[in-house]
């Protein structure tokens, strides 16, 4: 659209604390772009009247000196963020047209800070899926195509509404939420920046709960240092979710720029997989070399247990959420598909509000949690969790900094091309992500190159609990030496 649309969050900031523009002059651009980008299905709900609103009372703040930390910039909100009456659906029939009467704690802050919410966006249901294709309001398409074809890509998931809206400019930033990979797969497959921030850093209270002990709220941006301005607003402590920790949030933004001279980057040598094309392969050694050639120290690590944490999560992840999804039996929420007795009612409900997919991890996690199967399936899943954990601490005891590896195995593919047949084969597009969940850690995803096709792919960095500056300082260096990326409009 226009130039307003194209700027990071820090430029905006600039023009908006020099009057250059209006945060309503921001808004009704980027509202623009949202109106001619309906084909990409990024956004499910448009909240044009509320931006309004919110930009207007924000230039009135800004005039008088008062405007926050994000004083006028407008966001996308993940739909799995409960926002005040405002629909909020987690992409599932089965919350039909739920209106939460209070605001998520993650959201609160931003527009605390001064932000304007321009709508919210599409992902998987209740955030299940690689590929943004389970959302009850159809698949979000990627802005990036192969070149030299119209083929439509999916922008990974389950935050793909978010990613897709930041790379696509219609917001200049996004919520969105990462339980196995969720805010850095989108990210790699759209040349976007994505922080999984420590579990704890982000309250969960108002995110709605797919698998409680690996959810975690994060910013999508289009460059680190916009990703940190974000992060700062969405970390803190929140005495109404008891896992969010009570520790200072740091200037996240100051990291930005920091040298990372003498850091220890830990090559694991578990993430070189059979059969892993030899673009990824290229990429990973090229950012080893761009964080050598800012004085980093690579040394090879060893995570010995990282081939079961894939088979591991999807085992917690699953148990977790047939348990989280018990309360939506059509009595308290969204639709209710009535029968002959209160228990044909729930079963009606279930059936038909939630997806497929949704209904294989309800199944597979009531399963493995019960009498009989839970010493076999969810305990060794969570003893394999604890050794998962340990294979970073040992290597975190050594004194690495950071953990460098492929964000993804492979670029955007097609939609309707993975996971028909063998859900497996959408559920290993995780596997290098959800170690990270497993383990509590902090990781980011930056663009690092495309491959031969065009398609962006990314890099992931992985870092010590609560440390997410050294993650931005070295996400920066990978920016700066790989540059951005921008996707052609075609839209
Ligand atoms: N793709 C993973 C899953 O489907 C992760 C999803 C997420 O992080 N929310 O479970």
């Amino acid at each position: 659209m226009t130039d307003l649309t194209s700027m990071t969050i820090a430029e905006a900031k600039a023009g908006l604390a020099n009057k250059s523009f209006t945060s309503l002059e921001l808004t009704d651009a980027h509202l623009a772009a949202i109106e001619a980008a309906r084909s990409l299905n990024a956004f499910i709900l448009e909240t044009p009247d509320q931006a309004r609103a919110m930009a207007r009372a924000i230039d009135a703040k800004i005039a008088k000196g008062e405007g926050g930390p994000l004083a006028g910039i407008p966001l996308g909100i993940k739909d799995l963020f409960a926002t005040k009456d405002v629909r909020t659906t987690a992409c599932s029939k089965i919350l039909g047209n739920f209106v939460p009467p209070y605001e998520s704690t993650v959201t609160s802050q931003l527009w605390r800070d001064g932000a304007v919410m321009l709508g919210k966006l599409n992902n998987d249901e209740f955030a299940m899926g690689s590929s943004n294709e389970t959302s009850c309001f159809g698949p979000v398409v990627n802005p990036w195509r192969r070149e030299g074809s119209n083929t439509t890509l999916v922008p990974g998931g389950s935050s793909g509404g978010s990613a897709s809206a930041v790379a696509a400019l219609l917001c200049m930033g996004a919520t969105a939420t990462d339980t196995g990979g969720s805010i850095r797969q989108p990210a790699a497959f759209t040349a976007t920046v994505g922080v999984k921030p420590t579990y704890g850093r982000c309250s969960r209270w108002g995110i709605v709960a797919f698998a409680s002990s690996l959810d975690q709220a994060g910013p999508i941006a289009r460059t680190t240092r916009d990703a940190a301005i974000l992060m700062h607003s969405m970390a803190g402590h929140d005495p109404k979710d008891t896992t969010s920790v009570d520790r200072a949030v740091p200037d996240y933004e100051a990291a930005i720029g920091k040298s990372v001279k003498g850091m220890k980057i830990g090559i694991p040598k578990e993430y070189r997989l059979d059969g892993m094309p030899a673009e990824i392969e290229k990429l990973w050694s090229e950012g080893a070399a761009w964080l050598k050639a800012a004085g980093a120290e690579l040394v090879d690590v060893s995570l010995p247990h990282t081939k079961y944490a894939l088979p591991a999560y999807y085992i917690v992840a699953p148990a977790e959420a047939s348990s989280n999804l018990a309360r939506y039996d059509g009595v308290r929420y969204g639709l209710r598909v009535p029968g002959r007795s209160i228990g044909e009612l729930y079963e009606n409900t279930r059936a038909e509000g939630f997806g497929d997919e949704v209904r294989r991890r309800v199944m597979i996690g009531t399963y493995v949690l019960s009498a009989g199967y839970y010493d076999a399936y969810y305990l060794r899943a969570q003893k394999v969790r604890t050794l998962i954990k340990k294979d970073f601490e040992e290597c975190f005891a050594k004194g690495v900094s950071a953990i460098l590896t492929p964000a993804t195995p492979s670029a955007a593919f097609g939609v309707g091309e993975k996971g028909g047949a063998d859900p497996v084969e959408m559920y290993l597009n995780d596997i290098f992500t959800v170690t990270v969940n497993m383990a509590g850690l902090p990781g980011i995803a930056v663009p690092a190159g495309k491959d031969a096709q065009g398609l962006p792919l990314g890099l992931q960095l992985i870092g010590r609990p609560f440390d997410e500056e050294t993650l931005f300082s070295l996400g920066e260096v990978v920016e700066q030496a790989a540059g951005r990326f921008t996707p052609p409009r075609w839209w």
